[in-house]
């Protein structure tokens, strides 16, 4: 699906048509897929829990979803990326993931991005930014202590998942 290396992924990306909610949609391959991860999120609303959801794309397959179940399971590496990469892996049964796409909803952190790296995930696809901490772009940037550098693509469905973290935390108060 993208082109040869360093091509304009962007422009490159298929569109799909998406029977959602009643209604055909068409729309970026990006945004088709956020969307999935986006509905990971909506379900830390239950749960109590900050809303951030990943999926990993392998060969136009989703392989892994999970969401953030930091509280729920007072595990702290319990993030959504982490899970995913974790659940890719196990069913892969292989620590790489050359060729998969991370989306997640939030900028990963600290954390993920380690968990990222080290998986050797091709592309990450994130939709708002972490603006608070040390996050994945920052990360990345540093070319002489990482010995991956994923591509990535920021800002798919930014003001919806955005959006839900500040709703999330302003209903907390
Ligand atoms: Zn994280």
């Amino acid at each position: 699906m993208s082109g040869p290396e360093g091509s304009s992924i962007k422009n490159a990306r298929l569109c799909v048509v998406a029977f959602y909610m009643g209604v055909v949609v068409q729309m970026n391959i990006d945004e088709f897929y956020m969307k999935i991860a986006y509905d990971e999120a909506m379900k830390c609303l239950d749960i109590d829990e900050v809303p951030v959801g990943a999926i990993i794309v392998k060969d136009d397959q989703i392989i892994a979803a999970a969401h953030n179940t930091r509280e729920t399971t007072q595990m702290a590496t319990a993030h959504a990326e982490t899970l995913a990469i974790m659940e890719a892996c196990s069913k892969l049964k292989s620590w790489r993931l050359d060729d998969c796409t991370l989306y997640t909803t939030l900028e990963p952190c600290l954390m993920c991005s380690g968990a990222i790296v080290s998986s050797r995930i091709k592309r990450v696809v994130y939709g708002t930014r972490e603006y608070r901490w040390i996050a994945l772009d920052r990360i990345i940037q540093d070319k002489s202590s990482i010995n991956h550098h994923p591509e990535i693509t920021s800002g798919i469905m930014e003001q919806e998942c955005s959006q839900i973290i500040k709703d999330y935390f302003k209903n907390k108060r």
